[in-house]
């Protein structure tokens, strides 16, 4: 990749950040890719597409990285767990044999493994070393017949952040645009006026939460054409273009895809979140008052008010158990504030949040429901959490799972939110989980145990 690739890709338009800064992402510093670089963003982002095979050229380390260390759940294939990697070693290098393992090693996945595409990830070593994995992909295509596409995405190029928008950018480019989409069913109860499709982006359907909104979905007549890239399929995402409306369901990601499909397909798109009970019905109102139908209208109505009297139902018991209990939320994105009224919702306190990855339109959300003191941590250690959880006298740490050892230090309830956590708190039964867990979390035995002195003191 570029320079200048990688500099358009930094200085995002749709970006919150770039309003405000030069450019929209920083430019990567020393260590910055300890944290996760480009290649780790890369396949993050379509590691969940599941009929692909992953291939990553490089190291063998570079696949351990990030390889499947998150949730996301696939209602059919399951190939993206398996790890595929060219095994550089320095033979390898010193005798410039990478392209070639590379070329053998798309023929044997091909054969063995049949897969819908195989996506090639580059790392370091051969882009330092100059392999020309375009032109392999290219030959390798010709001899296996299957789509076979480059992720330029060298660790090295920047953040994973960077990563990111640079699969993004391929799925837009390479990927979208390549097919049609099914026909609906002869037998579906719909009339062809009242049926759409839509798209998601950054939606990871992580421990299957999605299938907690598709039968809603699928009940209002709106089809998801295709998702990145949760329970995704490749041939879906090629069908991206024939879209209504898209939701960016996370977009720190992928913000980059909605904006260039909206140039190039005239795909109106807006961010919402599926977490608690008033960002889920925000989020399907404002999907259908893009797509525009007005008899969708009226039924989203009548779904969302039987959904919520549900809920409320469900959630009663909990709510008695969860009021006045204080929260230290320290997660990023829009869950930075979707989060904080799911809480809210179920009575609980929302002492301070996380906002290391919220845009400013996510701060000042923020800002609407906790007020204009909210207490928001840009910088998340150890000794900053704890300091905050014992000022305003936390009662629960709800974070990503790095976190979980600084609270469990500390003897403070903790759940994990992010990505490796393994319930599912999307959509309106999702809530009804969150405030199971926490309802565990928070009475567990152990804390009060945890407390007093060992019986040999
Ligand atoms: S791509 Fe580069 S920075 Fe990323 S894991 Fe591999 S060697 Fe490390």
């Amino acid at each position: 990749m570029k320079g200048n690739e990688i500099l358009a890709l930094l200085d995002e338009p749709a970006c919150e950040h770039n309003h405000k800064q030069k450019s929209g992402c920083s430019a990567p510093k020393p260590g910055a890719t300890a944290g996760g670089c480009a290649f780790d963003g890369a396949q993050i982002t379509l590691l969940p597409l599941a009929d692909v095979a992953h291939l990553v050229h490089g190291p063998i380390g570079c696949t351990g990285s990030s390889w499947d260390n998150r949730g996301s759940r696939s209602s059919g294939p399951t190939l993206n767990r398996l790890g595929f990697t060219t095994d550089l070693n320095e033979q390898d290098v010193i005798m410039g044999r990478g392209e070639r393992r590379l070329f053998h090693a798309v023929r044997h996945i091909v054969s063995h493994y049949k897969p819908a595409a195989v996506f090639i990830y580059n790392t370091c070593v051969p882009a330092m070393e100059g392999d020309d994995i375009e032109a392999v992909c290219r030959a390798a295509e010709v001899a296996v017949g299957v789509p076979v596409i480059a992720i330029d995405a060298a660790g090295f190029y920047g953040s994973k952040n960077l990563g990111n928008r640079i699969a993004g950018e391929v799925m837009v480019k390479k990927v979208i645009g390549q097919r049609d989409p099914a026909p609906w069913p002869e037998d579906y109860p719909l009339a062809v006026e009242h049926r759409h499709n839509i798209g998601l982006i950054g939606e990871f359907n992580i421990a299957g939460e999605f299938w907690n909104v598709l039968p809603l979905l699928d009940e209002l007549g709106i089809r998801v054409l295709g998702n990145l890239s949760g329970d995704g399929r490749f041939a879906e995402i090629q069908t991206m273009h024939h879209a209504e409306v898209n939701m960016v369901v996370c977009s720190r990601a992928l913000i980059n895809v909605a904006r260039m499909l909206e140039q190039r397909y005239h795909i109106p798109w807006f961010e919402g979140s599926f977490y608690g009970v008033r960002a889920m019905s925000e989020a399907l109102r404002a999907l259908v008052t893009l797509i525009g139908d007005e008899d969708l209208i009226q039924r989203t109505e009548a779904m969302i008010a039987r959904e919520e009297a549900v809920a409320e139902q469900a959630l009663a018991p909990y709510r008695e158990r969860l009021r006045g209990r204080k929260v230290l939320l320290y997660t990023g994105g829009v869950k930075s504030w979707s989060v904080v009224s799911a809480l809210q919702d179920l009575g609980m306190t929302v002492v301070a949040t996380g906002t290391r990855k919220s845009t400013e339109e996510d701060k000042q959300r923020i800002r609407e429901l906790m007020g204009e003191d909210a207490l928001m941590l840009d910088e998340g250690n150890a000794r900053t959490l704890l300091d905050v959880v014992y000022r305003y006298g936390a009662d629960i740490m709800i974070a990503g799972g790095r976190n979980m050892y600084t609270a469990y230090k500390a003897r403070l309830p903790f759940l994990d939110i992010n990505q490796e956590r393994e319930h599912a708190f999307a959509g309106y039964r999702g809530i009804v989980t969150l405030a199971e867990q926490l309802c565990l979390t928070l009475e567990s035995p152990v804390w009060q145990q945890s407390h007093q002195s060992a019986p040999w003191h």
